[in-house]
């Protein structure tokens, strides 16, 4: 339901195919084994951090310490919200979803001064209606599930992506869905958690993560962080005279941006 409401929507028709690799929560392996394998071809991902998990272990394995982050950002990668505690994006209070996004934001600042997140991950669950206005005023765009990729009529408080370990068993289906988002010129957000040897349930083997790595570089996609392929989109659209980014959130209706170079 909550699909339907609190939508900022644009129109995504900027001409050329992008792809962005983004880790959930975000377990060690994700840097030190992802991040390499990322950093072998040149290319940067999103880490979306629970501050409140540092150093904990979880099912996706051992999370990042304070010191990764600095490593991480000194690769070029972007650092993205996933709220402080954690919290589940349905079942959460809005309010209290919104307080552990500042408390994240305070924390971050903290560990790593001038640090920012511009985009967000909802954990767990997609958001209630009023969570998706709360976040939208923090962020340039949040990020959900939906296995499929982005393109016309896209809500920026909603963003879908493609968890990896979904079809993990099944890589064709994978690069089959990256040859649709190049043939369509849309936006691949891909997502995943651990990248380890073992993985989660949660998570991808190296060699199935770097294939796909390889698959998306074939494809033809600019392949950029979650926050750098927005701007890359709202480039193109620019020299089209598109505000996207200048416009406001309505509380009550939702509104549609023509994000088409062509107009
Ligand atoms: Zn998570």
């Amino acid at each position: 339901m909550s699909v339907r409401f609190a939508r900022r929507l644009v129109e995504l028709n900027h001409g050329f195919p992008v792809i962005s690799f983004t880790f959930d929560d975000f377990p060690r392996s994700a840097l030190l084994v992802g991040g390499r394998i990322l950093g072998r071809y040149g290319l940067a991902g999103t880490y979306y951090a629970s501050l409140g998990l540092m150093e904990r272990d979880a099912p996706v394995g051992r999370i990042f310490s304070a010191s990764d982050l600095n490593r991480l950002l000194a690769h070029g990668h972007e650092l993205g919200c996933h709220t402080f505690a954690h919290c589940n994006a349905w079942e959460t209070r809005p309010r209290t979803f919104g307080e552990s996004i500042a408390e994240n934001r305070r924390v971050l600042n903290q560990i790593v001064p001038g640090a920012v997140f511009e985009t967000l991950s909802y954990p767990i669950r997609c958001p209630r209606p009023q969570t998706k206005r709360i976040a939208a005023e923090h962020f340039l765009c949040c990020r959900a599930g939906g296995q499929t990729f982005n393109i016309g009529p896209t809500d920026l408080n909603n963003l879908r992506a493609f968890f990896l370990e979904k079809s993990r068993d099944n890589p064709a289906l994978v690069k089959d869905l990256i040859a649709r988002n190049s043939r369509a010129s849309g936006w691949l957000i891909l997502a995943t958690h651990d990248i380890a040897e073992s993985p989660s349930p949660f998570g991808c083997a190296p060699q199935f993560f770097e294939d796909i790595v390889r698959c998306a570089i074939q494809s033809g996609a600019r392949i950029l962080p979650v926050a750098k392929a927005w701007g890359a989109i709202c480039g193109a659209a620019s020299r089209g005279r598109c505000s996207a980014t200048k416009t406001r959130l309505s509380q009550q209706t939702d509104y549609l941006t023509s994000m088409s170079p062509k107009n």
